[in-house]
């Protein structure tokens, strides 16, 4: 049921292909997820290919997804938290990326800090320094009006770090929620804004046994609470073809 009417993905002239080998020119790539499980979901086949060419891959992962089973008893949210960061190093070591790779924020689930909060300067100073740190020539971070209030403060977070430290990175933002849920307004409509499809087929298994590692999120591994988020069929359906889709606005 996707909600797309005005694009069509898979089918769009506008829409130029990358073989799989185009990741190589990546270089050194950074994958920013706003929750555990959207690296997979959105880059899942990128990060696959861009392993399998020896391109270094490090995935900032920034809320601590306690929230998708908020009355389990099961899991309380330290319980859920390290449940979540588990499944997080599971898939990503599927995809050919070690723990020593990965950087857990925690920052809340359901709130990460946005422009308007309080906290965002100094959110955006963390940010910051990591990217020091790293030094990533690719940044892979959602897409700037993906339909999920967590996905569009770390848009925020990322851009404005990006900013500060004034580094010449290529951006590529992946869609998640755009579609499911998206409203016309949500869809590309910069001039500046070129979508990509990059070719993932032989990353496919990979990226399906990497999202199959959150478990939390598609199983009913959480039995006691009757109000907790899974990702339905449908939901999951967006996440199993021979492309991953990528917008670039081009400067
Ligand atoms: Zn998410």
């Amino acid at each position: 049921m996707s909600n797309l009417p005005q694009i069509s993905f898979a089918n769009s002239s506008e829409i130029e292909s990358w073989a799989a080998e185009t990741v190589i020119s990546w270089g050194k790539t950074l994958v920013v997820a706003p929750h555990p499980d959207d690296e997979s979901l959105g880059c899942g086949g990128a990060v696959a290919l861009l392993r399998k060419f020896g391109n270094e891959v490090t995935v900032l992962t920034v809320s601590d997804g306690a929230l998708s089973h908020p009355n389990s008893k099961k899991f309380p949210p330290e319980r859920l938290r390290d449940l979540r960061e588990s499944e997080t190093i599971a898939a990503l070591e599927i995809l050919g990326v070690s723990a020593d790779k990965i950087t857990f924020l925690r920052f809340p689930d359901g709130n990460v800090p946005g422009e308007h909060s309080d906290d965002f300067a100094a959110v955006v100073t963390i940010v910051k320094d990591y990217l020091t740190e790293i030094s990533p020539q690719t940044i892979l971070l959602p897409w700037r009006r993906d339909p999920h209030p967590d996905h569009l403060a770390t848009w925020q977070i990322v851009k404005a770090a990006m900013f500060e430290r004034s580094g010449d990175y290529r951006a590529l933002e992946y869609p998640i929620w755009l579609w499911e849920r998206a409203e016309n307004a949500d869809l590309p409509r910069e001039k500046n804004v070129k979508i990509h499809r990059l070719k993932i087929k032989e990353a496919i298994v990979q990226k399906q046994s990497a999202i199959r590692a959150h478990a939390s999120q598609i199983t009913g591994l959480i039995d006691d609470d009757p109000n907790g988020f899974q990702l339905s069929a449908e939901v999951l359906a967006h996440f199993d073809g021979e492309f991953e889709i990528y917008f670039e606005e081009i400067k």
